[in-house]
């Protein structure tokens, strides 16, 4: 206890510039990018790394232009590419199928492959190592961990979600709860591993999809939506276990996938914060900073992984200006890091919300629309791979909306429905 004492005495007098809680791809990007210029950053990651993270594990070809930007691109951790997806919509019976380039990785292999980059380029990552507490003092800022206490400059919340950290200091940017729940299992019999499949419209204004992801000798099987849409199917079937299970029933997979009842046990869930209506300015404060999906960035379809990326490199530029005027109060940060997040995030995600209120509310004139005009259908696969934002997808979609009457006010319907149903 004595000698516990003196260690926190110790580190108390050792300064960090910055300090960064969570190793997922935001933490381990904002680290790397900031070691590279010599930048004094220490990284906590509760876990040991390679260490199992609930996700898809999906890389849009945005994340991989991210990658490839940011130099921490690598054909070791993508385990397979599709450049097709199956689109069903289940209750209305209407399958669709478009040209979709996804990359495929693991988060095991993914994760620690940044966070080694991260500490390859100087940031000293302390693995196995839980930040507890957070103190904003008026010239430093205190982080007490499962081991010691440190003190920095600044500190970057890459925490995800549950962001309990954010919470006991008062930087946490409101979201739309949606929960995932995905496992591994081998791949269904005659799986074609150039496709992942979508699965929207699994009951009566349903928002969300499953998934079937194709990786190497077995693929990740997902579903995703709203918390209170989990909490109206867990009544329903008894356990998310039971839901899932008639999920692949319907869908005609429970016979093709070997094992899959000892697979599908090991079935996990965690919070995919969706982005609603949080502001830029939320996701500050006077020596603090939210990023990744401790901010609540993530787009409709789930993909929050580009933005962990971008909105780390963002941070790392903002705070390279912070530390060279010595100033990280809530204004000089707004002004470095939500504006430009404003412009390169926030402005794409502010149309995620209209166009999950579409495809929920609007199913028969989503379908209708991909039926008439095909040109839709291509910006579908390019929605989904990301290589046009939400934004492009929904002016030039609801282009070809107007040209059809009924389509249009099916789909305004929606976007009033939604609104006033505030989700
Ligand atoms: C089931 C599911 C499927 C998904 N599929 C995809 C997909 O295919 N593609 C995609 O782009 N996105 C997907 N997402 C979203 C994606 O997982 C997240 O957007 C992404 O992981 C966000 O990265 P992050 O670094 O912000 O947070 P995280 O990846 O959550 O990383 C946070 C890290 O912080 C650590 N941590 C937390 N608290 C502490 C603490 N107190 N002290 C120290 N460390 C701490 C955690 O252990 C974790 O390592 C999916 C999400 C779910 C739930």
């Amino acid at each position: 206890m004595f000698l516990r004492l003196i260690f926190i005495q110790a580190n108390l007098y050792y300064v960090y510039d910055v300090a960064v809680v969570g190793a997922g791809p935001a933490g381990s990007t904002v680290s790397y990018c900031l070691a590279k210029e010599k930048i004094k950053v220490i990284l906590f990651e509760r876990h040991r790394f390679p260490r199992r993270k609930a996700c898809a594990a999906g890389l849009s070809l945005y994340s991989i232009e991210l990658l490839k930007e940011l130099g921490l691109f690598s054909e070791e951790y993508i385990v397979n590419e599709t450049h097709k997806c199956k689109i069903d919509f289940v209750i209305a019976k209407e399958v669709f199928e478009a040209d979709a380039h996804i990359c495929l990785t693991t988060r095991e292999q993914f994760d620690e492959y940044l966070a080694r980059r991260a500490q390859e380029a100087g940031a000293e990552l302390h693995e196995g190592e839980g930040v507890k507490s957070i103190s904003i003092k008026d010239d430093f800022v205190e982080i007490r961990t499962s081991k010691a206490v440190y003190r920095s400059k600044v500190v970057v919340l890459a925490c995800g979600q549950p962001n309990v950290l954010g919470k006991s200091i008062g930087l946490y940017p409101n979201y739309g709860k949606a929960i995932a729940f995905e496992f591994n299992a081998p791949l269904p019999t005659e799986y074609n591993l150039d496709y992942c499949e979508f699965y929207f419209s699994l009951d009566k204004d349903f928002a969300g999809y499953f998934w079937i992801f194709p990786k190497k000798g077995f693929a990740n099987y997902g579903v995703g939506t709203w918390l209170h849409t989990v909490t109206v199917m867990k009544k329903k079937y008894g356990s998310v276990v039971e839901w899932t299970k008639s999920i692949l029933k319907d869908l005609g997979y429970w016979n093709k996938i070997k094992d899959i009842k000892k697979h599908l046990t090991k079935i996990k869930g965690a919070i995919v914060p969706v982005y609603t209506n949080a502001k830029a300015e939320d996701m500050v404060m006077d020596r603090a900073i939210a990023i990744g999906d401790a901010a609540g960035l993530v787009r409709y379809s789930g993909e929050g992984i580009c933005y962990a990326l971008k909105s780390g490199q963002l941070a790392a530029k903002a705070l390279m200006k912070c530390i060279e005027e010595n100033k990280f109060d809530k204004q000089t940060l707004v002004k470095y890091y939500t504006e430009p997040l404003d412009k390169e995030v926030l402005r794409e995600l502010k149309y995620t919300s209209k166009i999950e209120k579409i495809m929920t509310y609007a199913t028969d004139a989503v379908i209708d629309l991909l039926k008439k005009e095909p040109e839709v259908l291509n910006l579908l696969g390019k929605m989904l791979e990301h290589s046009i934002s939400d934004e492009k997808y929904f002016n030039e979609s609801s282009k070809y909306a107007r040209k059809h009457i009924s389509i249009a006010a099916r789909m305004m319907a929606a976007l009033l429905r939604g609104t006033l149903k505030g989700t």
